[in-house]
C-alpha cells in the first residue's frame, strides 16, 4: 500500500490499527505457534471492541462502511502479527460480506452484528474431505423436513472448528445440478456440530483448526442464507474478500529483519549488504511487494468502485491472491537466506514466517485454481471483444494477404 495516497482519515485509521498490533501480547503468539492455545478469543474480543474487525460493514450494524482501500490500511498493520492471527481476523470481514449482503434483517441482528463487535466469531465451511479446490462437487448434505434441513457430512481444514460460535456452511439441496446444487446455512456449534480431529499443522497454528462433522444436524429454516440452491450466488461474494490476499506488511516487516541484519553481519572483513548477492535479493524483495501493493491498491479501487464486469473483477483478484502470496513466500525464503543459519532458529521469526507463508499458496483456492480462472477470464475477454486499436499483427514485412498465407493453424 502506498502510504503518499493516504488521506487523513486513512493515517487515523492507520494509527488504531498499529496501536492494536502493539496491544498483542507476545506470548499469545509463541502460546499460539506452539499450541499451547486452541483458539485466540480474547484477540477477537479486543479488536472488535475497538471497532476494526469488518470495517466495511454498514454502520448500522455496528461497522463503519468503509472500503475495501480502508480496510488494506488495517490488513497491512494486522499482517505483522503473522499468518493465524491475521487469518481469525480476516475471516469476520469475509463473513460479515455475506451476511451483510445475504443475511435477512433478523439473522443480521443475531449474527452479523455480534460478529462485528468481537462477542462471537465464526468459521467458514468449504473443503471437505474429498476435495477442496472442486468445490461444486461437495457432498454434505441437507434434507428439508418440517421446518427444519437436516445436514449430514463433513469439512475438513475448517479455521476455528475449535473456537468458532457459528459456521458458514454450504450443503448440496439439489443433487446432481452442477452449480445450483448448493444452499449455504448458518449453523451453530451448539446445534450438534461435532470436532473430529486438529491436525499437526506445518504453521498457522493456534487458530482451531479442525474437521466438523455434521451428524443429522438439524438447523432451522431461518437459518439458511440467501435463497435454497443459490449457494453458488454467495460463494462467488465470498471468494472476494477471501481472496483479497493483498496485505503485504508482514512481508514488509520480514524483510527489513534481513535487511537490518544485512547491514551490520560481517563476513570476509565486509557487511554482508556489500556482496550483490544479498543488496540485489533485497532489491528484488521490495521491488516485488511494491508491485503487489500497486496491484491491490487498484484492485480495491476497481472493487469498491464496482468497475468492469464481475469476471473481470474475478480475474484481478485472483491475479492479486496469486501474486501476493507468491510474493509473500519468496520473500520469507530470501530473508532467511540472508540471515544464513540463524534464520533456520527461532533467535528470529524468520523460521515461522517460512512455515506460515507456504500455507498462503495453498489456502483460500490454490494458486493453480487462481491461474484457472485468470486464464478463464482473460480468454472470454479478448475473444468477446472486437478490437478498434491498432492491428498490431499486421506490423510484419509480409502484406496482409503474404502473411494470411503463411498463418498455419492447424
Ligand atoms: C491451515 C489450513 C486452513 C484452512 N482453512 C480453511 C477454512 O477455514 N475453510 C475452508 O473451507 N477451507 C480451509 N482450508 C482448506 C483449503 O482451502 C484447501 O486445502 C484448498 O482449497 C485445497 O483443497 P485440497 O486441500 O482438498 O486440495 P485438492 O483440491 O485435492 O488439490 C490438490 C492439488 O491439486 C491441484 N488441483 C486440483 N484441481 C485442479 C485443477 N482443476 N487444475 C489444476 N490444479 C488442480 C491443487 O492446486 C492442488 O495442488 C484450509 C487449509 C489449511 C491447510
Amino acid at each position: 500500500m502506498f502510504e503518499v495516497f493516504f488521506t487523513k482519515e486513512q493515517r487515523s485509521l492507520q494509527r488504531e490499527a498499529q496501536d492494536l498490533v502493539k496491544w498483542v501480547p507476545r506470548q499469545l503468539i509463541l502460546d499460539m505457534d506452539d499450541e499451547k492455545i486452541t483458539f485466540p478469543k480474547e484477540w477477537i474480543e479486543e479488536s472488535g471492541k475497538r471497532n476494526l474487525l469488518a470495517v466495511r460493514v454498514p454502520k448500522q450494524y455496528g461497522g463503519r462502511g468503509l472500503k475495501w482501500v480502508d480496510e488494506f490500511v488495517i490488513m497491512n498493520e494486522v499482517t505483522k502479527l503473522g499468518v493465524p492471527l491475521a487469518c481469525v481476523f480476516g475471516i469476520t470481514s469475509l463473513v460479515s460480506e455475506v451476511l451483510s449482503t445475504f443475511g435477512t434483517e433478523a439473522q443480521n441482528e443475531k449474527y452479523l452484528r455480534p460478529l462485528v463487535a468481537g462477542k462471537v466469531w465464526a468459521g467458514e465451511a468449504l473443503t471437505e474431505p474429498r476435495g477442496g479446490s472442486d468445490f461444486f462437487g461437495a457432498t454434505t448434505n441437507a434434507r428439508k423436513e418440517g421446518r427444519n434441513y437436516v445436514l449430514s457430512g463433513q469439512k475438513r481444514f475448517i479455521v476455528g472448528a475449535e473456537g468458532a460460535d457459528f459456521f458458514i456452511v454450504y450443503a448440496v439441496t439439489n443433487p446432481g445440478a452442477g452449480r445450483d446444487s448448493l444452499s449455504t446455512f448458518i449453523v451453530e456449534r451448539d446445534m450438534g456440530v461435532e470436532v473430529k480431529h486438529v491436525y499437526g499443522l506445518m504453521g498457522s497454528r493456534g487458530t482451531g483448526t479442525g474437521r466438523i462433522i455434521f451428524r443429522e444436524v438439524r438447523v432451522p429454516e431461518e437459518n439458511l442464507l440467501g435463497k435454497e440452491n443459490e449457494g453458488a450466488k454467495i460463494f462467488y461474494k465470498m471468494m472476494v474478500p477471501e481472496r483479497m490476499a493483498g496485505a503485504v506488511g508482514g512481508s514488509r516487516a520480514i524483510l527489513e529483519i534481513a535487511a537490518r541484519y544485512a547491514n551490520r553481519r560481517k563476513a570476509f572483513g565486509q557487511t554482508i549488504r556489500n556482496y550483490e548477492a544479498v543488496s540485489f535479493r533485497i532489491a528484488e524483495c521490495v521491488t516485488k511487494l511494491d508491485a503487489v501493493s500497486a496491484l491491490a491498491y487498484a484492485v480495491a479501487r476497481t472493487i469498491d468502485e464496482g468497475v468492469g464486469t464481475a469476471g473481470y473483477q474475478r480475474r484481478l483478484v485472483s491475479e492479486l491472491k496469486k501474486l501476493a502470496t507468491q510474493t509473500q513466500w519468496e520473500v520469507a525464503n530470501e530473508a532467511m537466506q540472508i540471515l544464513g543459519g540463524i534464520g533456520y532458529t527461532r533467535v528470529f521469526p524468520i523460521e515461522r514466517a517460512v512455515r506460515e507463508t507456504r500455507l498462503l499458496q495453498i489456502w483460500t483456492g490454490t494458486n493453480d485454481i487462481q491461474n484457472l480462472i485468470i486464464q478463464h477470464e482473460y480468454y472470454k475477454e479478448i475473444l468477446a471483444q472486437v478490437s478498434e486499436d491498432r492491428n498490431i499483427e499486421a506490423d510484419v514485412t509480409l502484406t496482409e494477404e503474404e502473411a494470411e498465407e503463411e498463418k498455419v493453424y492447424e
